[in-house]
């Protein structure tokens, strides 16, 4: 195996909270891998580890062979982690192409100057995301007017303006409906074949989990349970406990 990222030992307190007990996990290199598990079960606190936004992390994570472990959000952008935010308040009055303009802005680090070979760069960059993502018919409509699954594939456009080589997703499709939720993450998917990029995602919906993740790390209690296909999770009798047993 060649893994993109290794995380060894993590440990994560709030406060006196230990909320994630020593997770060592292994991702493959193009591998789209979901996380599942009870609530509680630590699996935002991971992602948030991975993406450098939680202080006092324990542990060593490897990314590309680098220790990443102490490294800032900002740093590991440039590395190639990569990850979706939700659209701020002041953004939502913007359109939704002056959003991922802004998102392909910031990930070209070049914004201190502007010629207009770089914008038409910028533009074209833009646009091409936007026809990723199925939104190049919405570009002129404000962000505050999209349905909650057009928002959803603009987050993931904005996050795709870093070309990151790992793709953070907390539970991309929450409120979403049944049909939204599999078009969202088919879409994601689709994008991570087709580029070769790896995926850590975090989903609620079983089915969604089954038909796009190739491999399946369940967490309890702030631990590793089980890592296994969607076929050997499905088939645990400790993962059916939890799913079942509450
Ligand atoms: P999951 O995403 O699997 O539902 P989380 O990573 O959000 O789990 O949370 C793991 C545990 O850590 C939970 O018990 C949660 O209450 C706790 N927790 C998460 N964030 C904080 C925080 N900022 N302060 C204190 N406890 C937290
Ligand atoms: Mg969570």
């Amino acid at each position: 195996m060649d893994p993109i990222l290794s995380a060894r030992n993590i440990r994560k307190r709030y406060g006196a909270f230990l909320a994630l007990k020593d997770v060592t996990f292994d991702l493959p290199r193009g591998e789209r891998h979901a996380l599942i598990g009870p609530n509680g079960a630590g699996k935002s606190t991971f992602i948030a580890c991975v993406a450098g936004q939680l202080p006092g992390v324990e542990g060593k994570m490897i990314f590309r062979g680098e220790d990443i472990t102490a490294l800032t959000p900002a740093s590991l952008a440039k590395k190639g982690i990569g990850r979706t935010f939700q659209i701020s308040r002041a953004f939502l009055q913007m359109t939704v192409m002056e959003n991922i303009m802004a998102a392909v802005v910031i990930a070209s680090g070049r914004w201190t100057s502007l010629s207009r070979g770089l914008y038409r760069d910028n533009l074209e960059k833009a646009f091409g995301l936007l026809e990723t993502v199925k939104l190049d018919d919405r570009a002129a409509a404000r962000v505050a007017d999209l349905s909650l699954g057009d928002r959803k594939r603009l987050e993931f456009g904005m996050a795709l303006a870093g070309d990151p080589e790992l793709l953070l997703l907390d539970e991309p499709t929450a409120g979403m409906s049944i049909k939204e939720r599999h078009y969202l993450m088919e879409m994601v998917a689709t994008r991570m074949e087709e580029t070769g990029k790896t995926l850590l995602f975090v989903e609620h919906d079983i089915d969604v989990v089954m038909k796009i993740a190739q491999r399946v790390t369940v967490m309890a209690r702030g631990a590793v349970l089980v890592v296994g296909t969607p076929a050997e999770i499905a088939a645990n009798e400790e993962v059916q406990a939890i799913y079942l047993g509450g």
